[in-house]
């Protein structure tokens, strides 16, 4: 069943299904081969439906990502849009807001000032992957390049560019040298490739800075383990290390991070080193969705048995880097990696298909192929069903599994010829650029439209710069004006900073224009300038005191919105 939820909070209007339903949050591998596998292996006696909720409607290959670094791959080359590869599934790209695991039940936000809506199933899959969180490490959170989403990666290599160029025209030593340090925190499988990515990269670009000595440039990979790839065997993990130093990269193992700010990193052992880039691969949290379950996780994830079901929740499975699911050999939960999040994806489907057939399920048995790791166009290490690689002959390795992996012939053309494209003529320098020319986004409105709407999840705050709103709330079931804005003021702030559904509506009655801000801008600002914070709390009770119907007054500061 699907609801969408009217302007005033009530159901405007439900559909009832009788077939089937799984719903599938998340859009990341582990969901993406739970939807794949149900829509295979379905048959019409099964009357099933497949859904699937993410917020980006692509898969990302994050395996792949380091490669943008250097500018071997390019964004679109990661990325699978969700509808090629499942045809025959709802897709619902947008926000999840809440779930409730008992009625198997997500909330959707349709992102910026929108309706809602509500999604039920019979078979709910929660596999929404992890997020970043630097916490636990002063100063990172604030100064640290983070290294999850697409943007994350486009945004670096933007930076590492905008660090050549800066240092190539500083005279201050100092700062020339702080901007020529590049400090990569972690020596997982991120960490050692994006390493090895970004110092091919910046030592290859120098031929276009001939200004830049080659001893000046300094990349330092810094991990509290004292062996990088815990995953794969000494030997190998010790070529890594031989051939990152050998390329110039200074490995700094068994070491943590105490702190950072925005000139400095420093570690536990007391060193401080000088750098305006701090790209951190480590900080794997909890997805704030599932930390809201009520259920006591297990390292913070979803403890599960080994058939990818969530024990007293009948009907509700999880898959991926957010689930528990045990070895049946060791008990031992899998760890947070691509092929089990394949393999769990794929089993939860296939015990949904059992559960619907009244067959027996299946413990989870995720395929080892081994593992790849690829630190540059011709160098790769690869432990693949016992043999151990480095060098060009694991580098091929590792690209035939990534193109094996791909979901249709057509990806594995197109990214086979760009590896080729790129190997021929690389494309060194070129940054993308994207930063948006404005935050703040200024909007028209013509007569009578609607800006917010009283009951919606909120998106933005408004200053009015022209023209004139009202402000209506609902009272007894009728709408009522209880101010009038004009030039200068300013709504949204309530729902904006607190519990995120607007109190009133707003409707233009002229020509309007406003400025907006994104809610979590807005919030930053209100948070760290005092003065913001204290107008807003100058004014409590024109906020919730509804003038008498049509009273609307000119002029006021602050409204329920
Ligand atoms: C840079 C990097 C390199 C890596 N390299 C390797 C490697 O070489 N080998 C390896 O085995 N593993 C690697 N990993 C780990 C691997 O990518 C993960 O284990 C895998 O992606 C887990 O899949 P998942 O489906 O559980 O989560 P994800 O792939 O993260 O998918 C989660 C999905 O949920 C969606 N979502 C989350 N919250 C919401 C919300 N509130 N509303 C809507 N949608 C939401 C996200 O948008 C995403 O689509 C790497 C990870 C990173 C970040």
């Amino acid at each position: 069943m699907r609801r969408i939820r009217g302007a005033h909070g009530a159901p405007s209007r439900a559909l009832v299904m009788t077939r089937r339903r799984v719903l599938i949050l998340g859009g990341g591998h582990a969901g993406v081969r739970c939807a794949r596998e149900l829509l295979e292996q379905r048959r019409s006696p099964d009357e099933l439906d497949v859904t699937l909720v993410s917020r980006e409607n692509v898969e990302v290959w994050h395996g792949l990502m380091p490669q943008i670094v250097s500018g071997v791959l390019q964004a679109q080359h990661v990325l699978i849009p969700l509808r090629e590869i499942l045809r025959g599934a709802t897709i619902y790209s947008r926000e999840i807001e809440s779930i409730d695991p008992v009625a198997r039940r997500a909330v959707l936000s349709l992102g910026g000032e929108s309706d809602e809506v509500t999604l039920e199933a019979d078979y709910l899959v929660i596999a929404l992957g992890s997020v970043t969180d630097l916490s636990r490490f002063p100063g990172l959170s604030e100064h640290a390049l983070q290294t999850k989403t697409i943007g994350d990666f486009i945004h670096l290599r933007n930076h590492l560019i905008e660090m050549l160029e800066a240092a190539s025209v500083t005279t201050d030593a100092a700062e020339r040298q702080r901007r020529l340090t590049f400090v990569v925190v972690g020596a997982g499988y991120a960490g050692v490739e994006i390493a090895s990515e970004a110092n091919e990269f910046l030592r290859a670009s120098l031929r276009a800075y001939p200004m830049i000595a080659a001893t000046e440039l300094r990349v330092i990979t810094v991990d509290i383990l004292t062996r990088v790839l815990p995953t794969f065997n000494d030997r190998l993990a010790q070529r890594v290390v031989d051939r990152m130093r050998m390329r110039g990269i200074e490995v700094r193992l068994g070491v943590g991070v105490k702190e950072a700010t925005a000139g400095t990193i420093v570690l536990a052992d007391g060193s401080r080193i000088e750098t305006r880039s701090i790209i951190a691969t480590v900080g794997i949290g909890t997805n704030p969705l599932v930390r809201a379950l009520p259920i006591e996780l297990q390292r913070g994830r979803i403890p599960c048995d080994a058939f990818c079901r969530v024990p007293g929740w009948p009907g509700v499975y999880a898959a991926g880097d957010n689930a528990a699911v045990p070895d049946p050999s060791t008990g031992q939960a899998y760890g947070a990696m691509v092929m089990v999040a394949f393999g769990e994806g794929k089993q939860a489907a296939r015990n949904i298909l059992a559960d619907l057939r009244g067959q027996p399920p299946e413990a989870c048995r995720p395929a080892r192929f081994g593992e790849v790791a690829l630190l540059s166009r011709s160098y790769g290490v690869a432990q693949v069903r016992g043999i151990a690689l480095h060098g060009w002959p694991a580098s091929l390795v590792s690209r035939a599994l990534f193109l094996s992996f791909m979901p249709t012939w057509r990806r594995r053309l197109a990214l086979a010829l760009h590896w080729m494209g790129s190997a021929l003529l690389s494309d060194r320098l070129t940054p993308l650029p994207i930063g948006r020319s404005n935050m703040v986004i200024p909007m028209r409105f013509a007569a009578g439209e609607t800006i917010v709407r009283e009951g919606e999840l909120s998106g933005r705050f408004y200053i009015v710069t022209a023209g004139d709103v009202e402000v209506l709330q609902r009272v007894d079931g009728e709408e009522r004006v209880i101010r009038k804005l004009g030039p200068g003021d300013h709504f949204g702030e309530i729902a904006a900073l607190g519990n995120r559904r607007r109190t009133a509506t707003v409707r233009s009655l002229t020509p309007t224009s406003v400025l907006s801000l994104a809610r979590q801008d807005f919030a930053a600002l209100v948070e760290h300038l005092p003065a913001l914070h204290d107008a807003l709390e100058a004014y409590p009770t024109s906020r919730s005191s509804p003038s008498p119907a049509g009273g609307g007054e000119q002029g006021g500061h602050v409204t329920a919105t």
